[in-house]
């Protein structure tokens, strides 16, 4: 960065967005295509497409061992993988959950009849603040799910102190942590169970899928029951269960994915590295990092900012990057508690949200992923520096063009 980056130099007004192509948050990573196609062709030739087959089972084996626990049970999505645990554990009444995550979180729940309880979270690490969990705990209670935000393990042992003090069970929401670790150890051993989601956008892929990491054997027999009807063997049902099996497409696109899983690390890593580099020394934008000694996946690049520093709003400059082809995201905005049917059924949530709803206009994602260049990095946070630079007025002219 010269400091002297201009108006004309970045086209920040001319007729065509600086990029041509739409820069997207959450583009696919993708392993080698020529792997794949030779799965595939597997999977035809053997005729053979879903129901545990020979790919779910491979798939399942190696994600047992990377994640170094006794189960692994794939699923069709995350979403159906909550749904499935939550039942599983018997969670029933209130499970507190935070309100600032994906809205599957809570759904999962609200889907079965289980009330989800917004919980607050810590400003410093976006996580469930367990401070504040113990606060929400009614004789209605009976569990708990804490989600490792942006791949950052949540308050692990905090949670599971609170839990065994109140008798809950304690799942882990960890959608975004595959390939992270909490004190050495891989996310997926931690609570009763951990969820991870596989869909397109999330950091490792199986087009959609998800799994169910857990150490518990007879946890484990229930789930897999659960996410085949409840088929204890040809024309036996024993267990009120739904359709949650990964088909053989989707696990080949993960053991393929697999392969690769260190290079997409680097380049996440690379790349957020890269954004810290440029970013710096940027009044009022911050951001998120990993800290060192642990293991992450590098894959949110997540700005929090302060408009009053910074001069311009989050929503503005996100308008502005939208106009210039960088479709960068507010995340989790507006909370789920503001979103339906919780927002109806919870008018009064945000009293005990400040945290919540202070971050969720706050915070904003940028591109990343291996389809994206180190030059386009450069480009972005040039944009971001110069709309800082130019002030609301001008650049609310740039945004005018969407
Ligand atoms: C993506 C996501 C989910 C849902 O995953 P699907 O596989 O799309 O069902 C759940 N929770 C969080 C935090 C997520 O980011």
């Amino acid at each position: 960065m010269t400091g002297k980056e201009s108006v004309q130099d970045l086209a920040l007004f001319g007729a065509a967005p600086l990029f041509t192509e739409k820069l997207h948050v959450g583009r696919p990573n993708l392993g080698n295509r020529d792997d794949l196609m030779a799965r595939i062709n597997g999977i035809l030739d053997r005729r053979w497409f879903t129901n545990d087959g020979e790919c779910a089972q491979e798939l399942e084996k190696k994600l047992t061992e990377f994640l170094g626990v006794k189960h692994c049970i794939l699923m069709c999505n995350a979403t159906i993988a909550l749904e499935i645990t939550a039942r599983a554990l018997g969670m029933k009444g209130e499970v507190i959950v935070p309100s600032f995550t994906f809205v599957a979180t809570p759904h999962s729940l609200q889907w079965q009849e289980i009330t989800p309880v917004f919980c607050d979270i810590d400003p410093w690490t976006h996580n469930i603040d367990p401070a504040r969990v113990e606060e929400m705990i009614t004789s209605r209670t009976t569990g708990i799910i804490g989600v490792h935000i942006w791949g950052r393990p949540c308050a692990i042992e905090a949670l599971a102190a609170i839990s065994a003090r109140h008798g809950l069970k304690l799942m882990f929401d960890a959608a975004h942590a595959f390939g992270c670790s909490h004190n050495g150890r891989m996310i997926g051993g931690f609570g009763c169970a951990e969820v991870f989601s596989f869909h397109a956008t999330k950091f490792f892929n199986t087009f959609e899928g998800g799994a169910v990491a857990t150490d518990d054997d007879e946890l484990a027999t229930k789930i897999r029951l659960m996410k085949n009807f409840g088929f204890k063997g040809y024309d036996s049902v024993g267990y009120l269960g739904t359709n949650g099996k990964m088909n053989e497409l989707s696990a080949a696109m993960g053991l393929v994915g697999l392969e690769s899983i260190d290079q997409f690390v680097e380049t996440n890593r690379r790349n957020h590295s890269r954004y810290r580099e440029d970013l710096s020394g940027l009044p009022g934008v911050t951001l998120v990092d990993y800290p060192a000694g642990e293991k992450y996946n590098y894959q949110y690049i997540v700005c929090e900012i302060d408009e009053k520093e910074a001069g311009v709003s989050r929503d503005l400059l996100v308008e502005m990057l939208h106009a210039e082809n960088v479709i960068a995201r507010r995340y989790f905005y507006p909370g789920c508690h503001k979103m339906e049917p919780y927002r109806t059924r919870f008018p009064q949530a945000g009293f005990t949200l400040p945290q919540t709803e202070r971050l969720s206009k706050r915070v904003f994602t940028l591109p990343t992923g291996t389809a994206v260049a180190m030059d386009d990095i450069d480009k972005i946070c040039q944009l971001v520096r110069v709309a800082l630079a130019l002030g609301p007025e001008l650049v609310k002219g740039a945004a005018a063009r969407l």
